[in-house]
């Protein structure tokens, strides 16, 4: 799942992006309006968390314009205490929630959880059976026959990129454009290492490997 945080305050961004990150989402940070839109617009965010007073751009208009463009990425709107949202407005732009500052950390992990939940459950089941493979997105839960199998969840997120196309192939590049953030420029070979690691757990005819196009999760 990938994140995008538009926010100014750099410190806040800083340490949401941090926090979601432990959570296994890729997160990718913009400080200003405008930019926010254009990123946004690119259209590979599963949800984006966006402050109303921006440089650039304010949150407002940023929604309007995405919603306006057939974006339909779940969108919760972040703002001060003193009053700048005003509820009627923000939803009237198509945002899905708010959240008013200072608010805990954990209540915008649960709010993010829940609104994709939402747009999950609209969607397909979050429950994924291949075999005696079991994998359910929503409950971040594997198992394998009875047993429930351990991941971290940067293993959990690679293993959710192959599930959700299983019997497809997916790029390296695909993999690492979802599970890492851009801001991640070390060695896309790290990708391997997980697949690797997944094996070990999930067993090693898994996930087959196709030369020179990526992995395929074998839905059997
Ligand atoms: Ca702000």
């Amino acid at each position: 799942m990938r994140l995008l945080i538009v926010e100014d305050e750099k410190r806040l961004a800083l340490s949401l992006a941090k926090g979601l990150t432990a959570e296994g989402f890729a997160v990718d940070v913009v400080h200003d309006g405008r930019e926010g839109l254009h990123q946004a617009g690119e259209g590979s965010y599963d949800l984006v968390i966006l402050d109303i007073m921006l440089p650039g751009m304010n949150g407002y208009r940023v929604c309007a314009a995405l919603r306006a463009a057939g974006q339909d990425v779940p969108i919760l709107m972040l703002t001060a205490k003193d009053g700048e949202y005003d509820e009627a407005e923000g939803l009237d732009t198509g945002a899905d929630d708010y959240l008013t500052k200072p608010f805990s950390y954990v209540v915008l992990v649960a709010r993010v959880k829940a609104l994709l939940r939402r747009r999950g459950s609209a969607g397909a089941s979050p429950v994924h059976v291949l075999g005696e493979l079991k994998v359910d997105t929503a409950a971040q839960q594997v198992f394998r026959g009875e047993d429930e199998i351990s991941l971290t969840a940067k293993e959990f997120a690679v293993l959710e990129q192959l599930v959700v196309r299983a019997g497809e192939v997916v790029s390296k590049a695909q993999i690492l454009e979802h599970v890492w953030d851009f801001a991640y420029d070390g060695d896309p070979n790290i990708v391997e290492v997980y697949i690797s690691t997944l094996r070990r757990k999930l067993g090693a005819s898994l996930i087959r490997t196709v030369r020179g196009a990526g992995y395929r999760l074998e839905a059997r």
